[in-house]
């Protein structure tokens, strides 16, 4: 099924943007080129969407998040940049695990189950695409997500998150 990528990240957006509010941070949107359309499901592309913004939102306490969408020769391009607490080094590579969350004392501040991640890397593999995650403590966290123009696979079912 053809999916609006563009479309769903404004949905995204605007779902977010009370939290955003509540919390004294801004958020940008950045959208470039025509609405994009890439083959996928539409709940699942949401989610993704939906998993990295609420994460950003989370463990963002004051400055901006840019949500920014672009494209190259054959892929798309969407990433998520914020100004929050970030994430050592040493954790990054473990992110993607269920569960996972980095630091007790964190996790209790901020709540969540640590399965967020786990399941937003399943569903960007199972679109062909692949998600990066860069950070530094104390500065921001960003996340871009790439997705092939063609994509062709059939999609299993997935639990709901
Ligand atoms: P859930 O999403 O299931 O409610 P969660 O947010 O803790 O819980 P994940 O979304 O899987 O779990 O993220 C894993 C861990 O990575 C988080 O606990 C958090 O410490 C860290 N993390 C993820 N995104 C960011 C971010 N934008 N800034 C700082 N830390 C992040
Ligand atoms: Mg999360």
């Amino acid at each position: 099924v053809w999916v609006d990528f563009s479309a769903l990240v404004q949905q995204a957006v605007r779902k977010m943007e009370l939290k955003v509010n509540e919390k004294g941070i801004k958020l940008f949107v950045t959208l470039r080129g025509e609405p994009f359309q890439i083959q996928g499901e539409e709940k699942r592309l949401e989610q993704v969407i939906l998993n990295i913004l609420e994460n950003a939102v989370r463990y963002t306490e004051q400055g901006q998040i840019h949500v920014q969408l672009s494209f190259t020769a054959d892929s798309l391009l969407f990433s998520v940049e914020d100004t929050g607490i970030g994430i050592p080094e040493e954790e990054l590579p473990f992110i993607f695990e269920r569960f996972y969350r980095v630091e007790k004392s964190r996790s209790r501040q901020y709540g969540g189950t640590g399965l967020g991640l786990a399941i937003v890397n399943k569903l960007v593999q199972l679109h062909g695409g692949n998600i990066v995650f860069t950070s530094q403590v104390g500065v921001g966290t960003c996340c871009t997500v790439q997705f092939p123009k063609k994509w062709d696979e059939a999609l299993p079912e997935t639990e709901d998150k």
